[in-house]
C-alpha cells in the first residue's frame, strides 16, 4: 500500500484534532505516515500511533520552523518526490490551505480545499466539498499527481486503531532562499480563555447583533456546554467580540457537531462559516428571521430569557 502523507497540525507539540481526524481519512487510503515539523514529536508518537499513524517523518530544523509557511511546503514537495504517496493532507486552516497550494504547484498536482470527506474511488481519492454556503455538495478527484487534499478539521470523526508508536525517521531539506524571505520575529500565545478554539470544538455557541453588545448569557451558555464562542460580523465590527471570533464567509469557518446561534439573523455569509454544522440550533425573537429555514431546532424568543433557561437546565444536569 502507499504512503499517504499527513501534515501533523500542533502548537509546541500539541497535536490538534484534526490530525486525528486526517490520519483516520488517510487509513482509508493507504498507510498514514505522519509528517512532523518542530520539535516534540516522541511525546506525541504514541497519540498519532493510537489514531493510524504507522510512520513518523520528524524535520526539526530552524529553517523550517522560523519562517512562514513556505519551506514546509518545500519539506512535502522533497517528500512527495521520495515517497510518491497516494495523497497528501493538510489540515484547511489558512496555513494549511497555503501550504497546500504550494505544494501543488511544485510538484504539478492537482489541489482540493475544504474537503469535508475523503475516499478511495475508482480513479484515485474521491473527496466532498460543500460549497455555495452549503447549498452544493460536489465531489472530486484530482487527476493529476500526488492528491494535496485540504481537510476541513471537524468532518471526518477520528477512530483510534489501536496502533502503537511508529518508529521516528529524520527527514530533511535544502530550503531555498526563495522559500525563507519572511522570517517570524516573534510569537506571543492568545490570551487564554479556557474554552476550546473555534475550529475545534464540537460545540460552537454565537451571538449576533440581537445580544446588544452583552455576550454575558451567551458565554455562560457555552461554558455550560464546555462550547467555544463565535459572533456574528455585525457583533465584531461593533466592537462586542473579537474579530477572531467571527464565523463566516470573511471569518472562520466552523463545523461543529453543535452549532447555536443566538441573535443572528442568517445573513448567507454567516451561513457560509456554519452550515456544514452537523446540527444548528438558533434562537431568535423574530420567527421570520432567515436563520430559521437551516435550522435543526429553532426558539423562537428573547436570548436574554432563553440563554439563561438553557444553562441553568444543562449545568443542573451536570451537576
Ligand atoms: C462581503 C461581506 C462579507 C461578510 N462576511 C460575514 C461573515 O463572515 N460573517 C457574518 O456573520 N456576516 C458577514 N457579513 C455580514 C452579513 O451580511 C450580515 O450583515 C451579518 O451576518 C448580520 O449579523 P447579525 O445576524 O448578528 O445581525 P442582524 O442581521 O442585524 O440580525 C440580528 C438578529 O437578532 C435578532 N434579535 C434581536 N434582538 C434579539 C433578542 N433579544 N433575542 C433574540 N434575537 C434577537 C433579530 O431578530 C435579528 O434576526 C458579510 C457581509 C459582506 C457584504
Amino acid at each position: 500500500m502507499s504512503d499517504v502523507l499527513v501534515l501533523v497540525d500542533h502548537v509546541d507539540g500539541q497535536v490538534r484534532k484534526a490530525t486525528f481526524e486526517m490520519l483516520t481519512a488517510a487509513a482509508r487510503l493507504g498507510e498514514p505516515v505522519a509528517v512532523w515539523v518542530g520539535a516534540g514529536a516522541d511525546a506525541a508518537a504514541g497519540d498519532l500511533g493510537r489514531y493510524g499513524a504507522t510512520g513518523l517523518l520528524v524535520a526539526d530544523d530552524p529553517a523550517l520552523t522560523d519562517y512562514l509557511v513556505a519551506p514546509l511546503a518545500e519539506l512535502l514537495a522533497e517528500l512527495v518526490a521520495q515517497r510518491s504517496p497516494a495523497a497528501v493532507l493538510v489540515a484547511s486552516t489558512n496555513d494549511g490551505k497555503e501550504i497546500a497550494g504550494r505544494l501543488a504547484l511544485k510538484t504539478s498536482s492537482g489541489l482540493i480545499t475544504d474537503a469535508v470527506d475523503v475516499q478511495p474511488g475508482d480513479g484515485g481519492v474521491q473527496t466532498t466539498q460543500s460549497v455555495f454556503a452549503g447549498n452544493y455538495t460536489v465531489v472530486s478527484r484530482v487527476a493529476k499527481g500526488s492528491p494535496v487534499v485540504a481537510v476541513k478539521p471537524n468532518s471526518i470523526p477520528a477512530q483510534e486503531t489501536g496502533g502503537s508508536a511508529p518508529a521516528v525517521e529524520q527527514v530533511s531539506v535544502q530550503v531555498s532562499d526563495a522559500a525563507r524571505a519572511a522570517r517570524i520575529t516573534g510569537r506571543t500565545a492568545k490570551e487564554q480563555t479556557g474554552r476550546p478554539a473555534l475550529t475545534e470544538a464540537a460545540i460552537v455557541v454565537s451571538g449576533g447583533r440581537g445580544t446588544g453588545g452583552d455576550f454575558g448569557p451567551v458565554e455562560a451558555f457555552a461554558d455550560s456546554l464546555g462550547a467555544a464562542v463565535g459572533a456574528s460580523r455585525a457583533a465584531v465590527d461593533a466592537g462586542w467580540y473579537p474579530h477572531s471570533h467571527q464565523v463566516g464567509q470573511t471569518g472562520v469557518q466552523v463545523s461543529p457537531q453543535l452549532y447555536i446561534a443566538a441573535g443572528i439573523s442568517g445573513a448567507i455569509q454567516h451561513r457560509a462559516g456554519m452550515q456544514t454544522s452537523k446540527t444548528i440550533v438558533a434562537v431568535n425573537k423574530d420567527a421570520e428571521a432567515p436563520i430559521f429555514e437551516l435550522v435543526d431546532y429553532g426558539v423562537v424568543g428573547d436570548l436574554f430569557t432563553v440563554l439563561p433557561q438553557a444553562t441553568d437546565a444543562v449545568n443542573q444536569r451536570r451537576g
